[in-house]
């Protein structure tokens, strides 16, 4: 296994800090949500882009050889590895390219969640629901708008709009969640659980982000009883913020995914369809590679709560 790239990669994805995000969370995600609402999407994503190139060029990877080593033969352990794949339709770039996801999901026989949006910038078509959810894709809600506060807005704001979601997509009885941007908080978990939401997959793992606690094991955030599936890869890690070509993008997925399953947790992952028309054989190369492996168990969200 070639895993010199990976290494550094994962090294630093383990140990590094962002000890130079200044502001705070919360008040980063009001900014980006109140100028997303006065740019164009594509603008948007440009400059959201810059914005994680310019905060990537500083890393230091510093290797920590010994531990690498360690962590990667630690690896190969025959226990299962649960993959979950997710696609949150972020714009209408994702929505207009997800039946092309949804086919290229279905050829490989990878079972998935699309986490939508409400009322964002694109319109729900009843017809591309009934498709989806017609050939086994779980329907789960990601917002209205792309909200990245939502998660600390007033409770009775929180329930209102999740109500409103709801009722939008009532037919296929959404339980799954994730909230943009990956924001949480334990007044969003409360109103989630008391509307019926079982399981979330908005918090992410220690392979998504250096500065979290959280493993890739799934746990009960209480008291809500909300299961969590925490998320470890996204298409936002790999080529925006890692700049990685697809063969180190698949090699970094590759150790992340046998690092997981050594450690017994699920694979959670998301990739946005607008990202993946771009990289045309990635993501198959990605699903033959999952695909390849041994004692894999691949899961959507809600298959993860209703066993
Ligand atoms: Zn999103």
């Amino acid at each position: 296994m070639k895993v010199c790239v990976v290494r550094r990669s994962y090294t630093y994805f383990m140990e590094q800090k962002l000890a130079n995000i200044k502001n705070s969370e919360t008040l980063q995600r009001k900014f980006l949500t109140s100028y997303r609402s006065l740019v164009p999407e594509k603008m948007y994503y440009l400059s959201t882009t810059m914005i994680k190139f310019a905060k990537s060029r500083n890393l230091d990877f510093s290797m920590n050889q010994d531990q690498s080593d360690k962590e990667v033969s630690k690896a190969i352990l025959p226990a299962n590895l649960v993959v979950v794949m997710t696609h949150d339709l972020d714009s209408k770039d994702c929505y207009q390219k997800a039946d092309t996801i949804a086919d290229t999901n279905k050829s490989f026989d990878i079972p998935s969640t699309f986490n939508l949006l409400t009322n964002g910038s694109y319109k729900l078509n009843n017809l591309d629901l009934d498709r989806w959810h017609g050939s086994g894709i779980e329907i789960g809600i990601h917002g209205d708008s792309h909200d990245l506060g939502f998660y600390d807005r007033e409770p009775k704001e929180i329930e209102v709009r999740l109500q409103r979601m709801i009722r939008r997509l009532e037919d296929f009885s959404p339980t799954s969640y994730r909230h943009p941007g990956l924001g949480y908080s334990d007044t969003l978990f409360k109103v989630l659980s008391e509307n019926g939401f079982k399981c979330d997959s908005s918090i992410a793992s220690k392979y998504l982000k250096p500065r979290s606690i959280y493993k890739s094991h799934t746990f009960d955030v209480n008291p809500s009883h909300i299961k969590e599936i925490p998320l470890s890869i996204s298409d936002d890690q790999l080529f925006r913020e890692n700049r990685f070509s697809d063969m180190e993008a698949l090699e970094y997925v590759n150790i992340v995914s046998e690092l997981i399953r050594s450690e017994g947790g699920v694979l959670c992952m998301n990739f946005h369809p607008m990202f993946l028309v771009k990289r045309p054989n990635f993501y198959e190369k990605l699903c033959t590679m999952l695909r390849s492996k041994e004692k894999v168990l691949f899961k959507n969200l809600r298959d993860m709560y209703s066993e």
